[in-house]
């Protein structure tokens, strides 16, 4: 094998190289998988000496916010008992512990349960929560009691597919290796699928996304939520209604680099696709609320007041907290290109701060 894939054989690269060689070209969803499973397993990338930022590690007042949503839920719900919270994706553990300590002020104190497969982020978040519990599949997340589950950009490093339009049909895109680099490609055979039947008359060329892995999750947690009740919150920037073209990128040190560069060293993510997840619960019969747009969101929930208290609190870090409060809500930063969605089971009440939401 050329130098620079074969470096170093854990490396995603290494391991994407190989099976290509061995298989032949493999799914655009595979090669997603392994470069962010190696990613996340070899370091922190979170703050500003890593590759991005999110919006627990900007401020308290993120967790803080949704610990007061989930409280107010289970309030008006009864306060029921064996309660669960549930993080998909956790990080560094940050949104959980604003979210949970917030929660505490209510009486709302529920187990803490992680859905994580970094090993270098379960150590960091076990130092926050050393009573956690951490599952690498939600099959183990507990059956007794409802589950109040968060998913703050999780879904966006999920593995998606792609089709491309051709004169032959519609083929899944495909990742081969030309020497060193590695480059997409569609595959053989037309593919035999929904989109083959149900879309005609794109032009050749076309991209359209799908990611069956973030449907099957949503479904199971959904299901999950019909029978157990409790509430998903998914906040994650992406689109609400279908769309062509690729939204796949890649970040390393805040900056885009390209997705099939040094697989494994960059955050490889893709929009959230709403639409999609949105049925994906209403099949199941959940009610769903939003999306919303991030900023909007936080403000009805009362942000603005929060961080006025914080500011009276501590004067001297009222600049910090302005930039903060800015970043997380102004159209120019995130409060436009994230968005927040729930989702709650017959018989839950309907969540605050959705009165205003897109269809
Ligand atoms: N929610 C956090 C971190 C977002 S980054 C925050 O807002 O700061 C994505 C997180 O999901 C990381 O913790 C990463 O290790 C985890 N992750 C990514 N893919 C995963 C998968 N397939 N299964 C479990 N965890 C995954």
């Amino acid at each position: 094998m050329p130098e620079g894939i074969t470096a170093d054989p854990t490396s995603a690269a290494h391991i994407i190289a190989d099976r290509i060689d061995r298989e032949g070209p493999i799914p655009l969803g595979d090669y997603m998988a392994i470069a962010n499973d190696c990613y996340y397993a070899s370091k922190d990338p979170f703050g500003e000496d890593g590759d991005f930022v999110t919006a627990p590690e900007i401020s308290q007042m993120f967790g803080e916010i949704i610990g007061i949503w989930l409280a107010d839920l289970w309030l008006r719900k009864g306060s029921p008992e064996n309660c669960h919270y549930v993080e998909l994706g956790p990080g560094r553990g940050t949104l959980a512990k604003d979210a949970l300590r917030t929660m505490a002020r209510f009486d709302c104190t529920p187990t803490v349960h992680f859905l994580e497969s970094s090993p270098v982020l379960k150590a960091k978040q076990a130092q926050l929560h050393p009573d956690a519990k951490w599952h690498r599949d939600i099959a183990s997340l507990p059956e007794d009691g409802p589950l109040m589950i968060v998913a703050n950009e999780f879904f966006d490093a999920l593995p998606i597919e792609q089709f491309v339009a051709t004169s032959g049909g519609w083929r899944r895109q495909m990742i081969a290796r030309d020497r060193s680099k590695f480059v997409t490609i569609p595959s053989d055979e037309a593919v035999e699928t929904q989109i083959s039947g149900t879309m005609s008359g794109f032009p050749e060329g076309t991209i359209l996304e799908r990611s069956p892995v973030s449907v099957e999750l949503a479904g199971n947690l959904a299901n999950r939520l019909a029978k157990q009740g409790g509430t998903l919150l998914l906040i994650d920037y992406g689109y609400t209604r279908p769309g062509t073209g690729s939204t796949l990128q890649a970040i390393k040190e805040h900056m885009p680099i390209s997705p099939f560069d040094s697989p494994g060293t960059s955050d490889l993510t893709a929009h959230v696709d709403f639409h999609t997840l949105a049925n994906t619960a209403r099949t199941r019969l959940l009610a769903v609320h939003g999306p919303a747009e991030q900023g909007q969101w936080l403000k009805s929930l009362g942000i603005d007041q929060r961080a006025d208290a914080l500011i009276a609190a501590s004067p001297k870090q009222a600049d910090n907290i302005r930039a903060a409060h800015l970043r997380l809500t102004h159209a120019d930063e995130m409060g436009c290109l994230f968005r927040v969605m729930a989702a709650t089971p017959i018989g839950w009440p309907d969540p605050e701060g959705f009165s205003y939401g897109e269809d």
